[in-house]
């Protein structure tokens, strides 16, 4: 039988680490959705600028096609045929995916997406909507948090491990600016669903977050 683990949590929180080695320890797909708003974001940016009209985006999603692949066991994003996992990781990415999020049209265009990547298969799938909107039904889902500090100190090692040039103060800025939308958009806002279990990574280790997840997760596969 297939089931659904669902991470979400704000940026920063330590969901994407959590959530690739989980699945790869399981042995299941990794969904990263916010990846495909940051591929949706990147489309949008080369087509029409920095804008945020509707009318305009709206025809556009029928010209978007995602597919993920592994290579050289990467899970790698490709839109329309061209491997973009590369261009979507930087600030301005960020926030291109952060400002499509708040559309309508945009959001269901990828929650049809990510349902139908899904379809009969196991999966570990993070972002922001994934135990109450996308999976409502998961077998397992939770909140990943942290303090904004932290977070932020994290987000600039990360930019320094890859030589990227970057502020602290501005990292922390553009973080809590991101928070803010996900969090008071009208559709599908950013909160912890009801059954989730909520995950405090402020002192966490990256290993003891999968250890975590795991435990539980294979409490669930002796049940399912
Ligand atoms: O997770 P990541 O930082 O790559 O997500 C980029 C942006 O995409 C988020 O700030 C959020 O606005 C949006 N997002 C979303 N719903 C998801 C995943 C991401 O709105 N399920």
């Amino acid at each position: 039988m297939s089931f659904i683990i669902a991470i979400d949590g704000p940026a920063g929180s330590g969901k994407t680490t959590t959530a690739k080695r989980v699945a790869q320890i399981l042995k299941v797909i990794y969904l990263d959705t916010g990846a495909m708003y940051r591929a949706v974001g990147y489309y949008v940016l080369s087509k029409l600028g920095d804008t945020l009209d509707e009318e305009k985006i709206k025809p556009l999603l029928s010209e978007i096609e995602i597919r993920f692949e592994n290579v050289s066991s990467e899970r790698r994003i490709f839109l329309n045929g061209q491997d973009i996992s590369d261009e979507i990781r930087n600030e301005k990415m960020s926030q291109m995916a952060s400002r499509v999020s708040t559309l309508k049209s945009v959001r269901d265009f990828l929650v049809e997406e990510q349902r139908r990547i899904s379809k009969d298969t196991s999966l570990v799938a993070e972002g922001r909507d994934i135990g109450t909107v996308v999976f409502p039904d998961a077998q397992l889902k939770f909140y990943m948090d942290c303090t904004i500090e932290e977070r932020a100190k994290r987000r600039f090692l990360e930019y320094s491990e890859k030589n990227i040039e970057a502020d602290l103060e501005d990292i922390k800025r553009q973080i809590a600016e991101r928070d803010e939308r996900d969090k008071s958009r009208a559709h599908a806002p950013l909160k912890m669903a009801k059954d989730a279990i909520l995950i405090d990574t402020t002192r966490l280790s990256k290993e003891e977050q999968i250890k975590f997840v795991v435990s539980k997760a294979q409490e669930l596969k002796d049940c399912v």
